[in-house]
């Protein structure tokens, strides 16, 4: 009974699970008399693999990096209808996977993929614009370059897809 301590030179007790266990179950801690964490290594593993550690982590996350509140999170959320604001992808709320991306002053929520995409950008709109640009000159047909030059004196040509490809080949 009473002040006992909950350690000896081989073992320690686990408030979460209620038992004495080998001194080596326990993750250290440097801040405690005893050296090690106040719960065993599963105990403490599953606090914070649990789902409220996760929210308290991202909380600290949204409040150190974007200075947001879990407030503007939520609205933003709603705001977008709970979809990633390019491909509109479903987010799911304090998940690894939905991120805060900041264009200028304003703040969105993407997913995983095109925040990646982003940040492969680097937030350039001049490299968006020139990619942008590379995808619709490729969506035009391939030679399209080369129609421009020929399509100055062939009136005639009514389909540049098939004439590239005749060229071509
Ligand atoms: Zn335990
Ligand atoms: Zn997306």
């Amino acid at each position: 009974m009473g002040r006992r301590r909950k350690f000896t030179d081989i073992e320690k007790y686990c408030n979460k699970c209620v038992k004495w266990l080998p001194l080596d179950a326990f993750g250290e801690n440097r801040r405690t008399a005893s050296g090690k964490q106040d719960y065993c290594k599963t105990c403490h593993n599953a606090y914070t693999g649990s789902f409220w550690a996760k929210v308290a982590a991202y909380e600290q996350l949204l409040q150190q990096k974007w200075r947001m509140t879990p407030n503007d999170y939520l609205e933003l959320w709603r705001t977008q209808g709970k979809k990633c604001a390019i491909c509109g992808a479903s987010l799911t709320l304090y998940h690894r996977d939905t991120l805060v991306r900041v264009f200028g002053c304003r703040k969105c929520l993407l997913c995983a993929v095109c925040n990646k995409g982003m940040e492969c950008f680097r937030d350039d709109p001049r490299l968006l614009a020139e990619a942008l640009e590379q995808v619709y000159g490729t969506a035009n047909g391939e030679g399209g370059e080369k129609d421009k030059q020929k399509g100055a004196g062939d009136g005639a040509n009514e389909s540049p897809g098939k004439d590239a490809e005749k060229s071509e080949g």
